[in-house]
């Protein structure tokens, strides 16, 4: 990468980093998750940089992959752990993180344990390193502190207008002897949850975020309000995924049933929410670093 690259990649990751921050503070008991959601894309827009995908607010055992749909009335029940997933991109040079809020005192050491494995992760990695060994590493932090990591959860390889390109950062110790390379840029994300939790996730059977493939041609004869709306979100989002609260924005009238339309015929991909097999509550935290020689930079 280039030095502008790079310096695009850094801006993107000090947006991040001031919008997270924020974020804590939206976390409310009887706050719309729509709000929070929307708060959150709000700022990354109004410090210069885009939504890389759309922001995730999920609850207790939700682990993944919520985003509120427009009509999303839900709000933050008492008690809740909530994660909020946001990413940032300037010219498609993404970046991804995350932080969980526990409202309940038996749910926080989710949370410290998540961010504990996050560390250790980030301390552990360089060029050169085993992606094998990064899970071992956040699977051992987990388990002594006698949680369990969440285990077909993982952290990714980022590529420009790619959030998972490459390789995946496993949250458990496997095989996998692939090495880190220098001046690639991963997202390493521990899920965490209670030892009597299954340790893994498994589709809900709804999605709100969904993803078009651009350079996928038309499988079939698309009606012309479709194509208006493939054409708008291939280069509205160019490959990213979004919201359907997203589609507004497009001139085409009722976009909503438009986009349901290209989900049920497979034009579209789809996201299935993602929740804890037991319904335990998972906790996550999340970095975007740059990789060196000697170690890595957080850059969010
Ligand atoms: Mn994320
Ligand atoms: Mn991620």
């Amino acid at each position: 990468m280039n030095e502008e690259v790079l310096e695009l990649l850094f801006q993107a990751g000090r947006i991040a980093a001031r919008v997270k921050e924020r974020a804590y503070s939206l976390v409310k008991e009887g706050v719309k998750l729509i709000e929070i959601c929307e708060a959150v894309e709000m700022m990354i827009e109004s410090e210069g940089g885009k939504p890389a995908f759309p922001c995730n607010v999920c609850v207790d055992e939700v682990a993944a992959h919520y985003s509120p749909l427009p009509d999303d009335q839900t709000t933050v029940p008492p008690n809740a752990l909530v994660k909020v997933d946001l990413g940032v991109h300037i010219d498609g040079y993404i970046v991804d993180t995350a932080v969980s809020v526990s409202l309940s005192k038996e749910k926080q050491p989710l949370v410290t344990v998540a961010e504990e494995a996050l560390r250790a992760a980030v301390k552990f990695i360089r060029a050169g390193t085993r992606l094998g060994e990064i899970g071992a590493v956040i699977q051992n932090t987990i388990q002594k502190a006698g949680f369990k990591p969440i285990k077909n959860l993982t952290g990714h390889e980022i590529l420009r207008y790619n959030l998972h390109g490459g390789a995946s950062i496993p949250n458990i110790a496997i095989p996998d002897v692939r090495r880190v390379t220098k001046g690639a840029v991963y997202a390493i994300e521990p899920f965490v949850s209670f030892a009597n939790s299954a340790g893994e996730v498994v589709n809900a059977d709804t999605s709100t975020i969904f993803r078009l493939d651009s350079k996928k041609a038309p499988v079939m004869k698309l009606k012309p309000e479709e194509r208006a709306l493939v054409e708008y979100i291939n280069e509205s989002f160019k490959g990213l995924p979004y919201s359907p609260r997203w589609l507004y924005a497009s001139k085409v009238s009722d976009p909503l049933s438009i986009h349901e339309k290209l989900v049920k015929t497979g034009r579209v991909h789809k996201y299935p929410v993602l929740i804890e097999k037991k319904r335990q509550p998972v906790a996550q935290a999340e970095h975007t670093v740059y990789v060196e020689e000697d170690g890595c930079k957080i850059l969010t």
